[in-house]
């Protein structure tokens, strides 16, 4: 049986177990999928032993994915985003490091039939979502504004992106009215009633992802929807950046509805 997990501190809300092993299931391949928690000093440590054991694949999620991106061989878009979600462990050599959060957001716009090409995206937020969901974008041929409250680390995020413009969260009156995408990569949005982007800026044009998956149906998903605009919730994106990882792992097509199906329940 090969042993996957996720490792994390704190990790037990993790909703990849349930996700991963509907997977697994479904494929019937013969693993399973557990959380670590090493202490935040460990991690190297953690990551040694895991492939000194064996273990053939593991997530990585808060406060690790930094720490991580040191200790492996982080493939071209993880070396960009400067941050590992994902490690194989392959029989001989080092560790592989993947950033799936970027595929996350790409194939949650692709999945609602949303193109990105030739499209104008807005990413609100340069921390660790932001920056894979900028490097993403630009990648699949959007033209990417970046707006942060921090507006130095937009900027240096946006002299990284391929042809990105920078603001401080002022720059969304005059990003939002013209864009197609918009991405809600900060943590607003968690706290009821908290939203990172003023309501009359949202229009039906836009298609609007929100990072954020607690709440499922934010206030900006909300007020989005009021607007006309197509919205899709953190779910996907956190289902999607499952599914990469998934297939990353196993060379299989994942499945992605029985993937969905346990992860809406588990957040449920
Ligand atoms: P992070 O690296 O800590 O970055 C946090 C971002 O939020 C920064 O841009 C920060 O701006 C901004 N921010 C925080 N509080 C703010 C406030 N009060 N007003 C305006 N901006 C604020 O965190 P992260 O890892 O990128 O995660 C961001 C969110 O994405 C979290 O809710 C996380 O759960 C979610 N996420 C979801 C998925 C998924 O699969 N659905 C994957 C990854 C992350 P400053 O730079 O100014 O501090």
């Amino acid at each position: 049986m090969d042993v996957y997990g996720i490792v994390g501190n704190p990790v037990g809300h993790s909703v990849s177990p349930p996700m991963q092993s509907a997977g697994f299931a479904d494929r019937e391949i013969d693993a399973t999928y557990v959380t670590f928690e090493p202490a935040e000093a460990e991690i190297e440590r953690a990551i040694d032993g895991a492939a000194a054991l064996g273990i053939a694949g593991l997530n990585v999620t808060i406060p690790f994915k930094q720490d991580v991106f040191e200790l492996v061989d982080p493939d071209p878009l993880a070396a960009r985003i400067g941050a590992v979600n994902t490690v194989a462990f392959p029989d001989d050599g080092p560790p592989q490091g993947y950033n799936t959060d970027a595929a996350g957001v790409t194939r949650s716009f692709d999945h609602h039939d949303v193109a990105i090409d030739g499209r104008e995206a807005v990413v609100v937020g340069a921390g660790g979502a932001g920056r894979a969901a900028a490097f993403a974008l630009a990648d699949a041929g959007a033209d990417v504004h970046i707006a942060n409250r921090t507006v130095e680390r937009a900027e240096s995020l946006a002299s990284e992106v391929d042809g990105a413009t920078a603001g401080g969260l002022d720059s969304l009156a005059d990003a939002v009215p013209s864009a197609d995408l918009l991405v809600n990569a900060t943590s607003v949005g968690m706290e009821e009633d908290t939203t990172p982007v003023p309501a009359e800026l949202l229009h039906e044009k836009l298609a609007v992802l929100d990072a954020v998956y607690t709440p499922r149906e934010t206030r900006l998903l909300r007020e989005a929807d009021a607007a006309g605009a197509t919205t899709i919730q953190g779910l996907w994106m956190l289902l999607f950046q499952g599914v990469e990882a998934f297939e990353i792992w196993t060379d299989a097509d994942a499945p992605i509805e029985a993937m969905h199906d346990a992860l809406r329940e588990a957040l449920n």
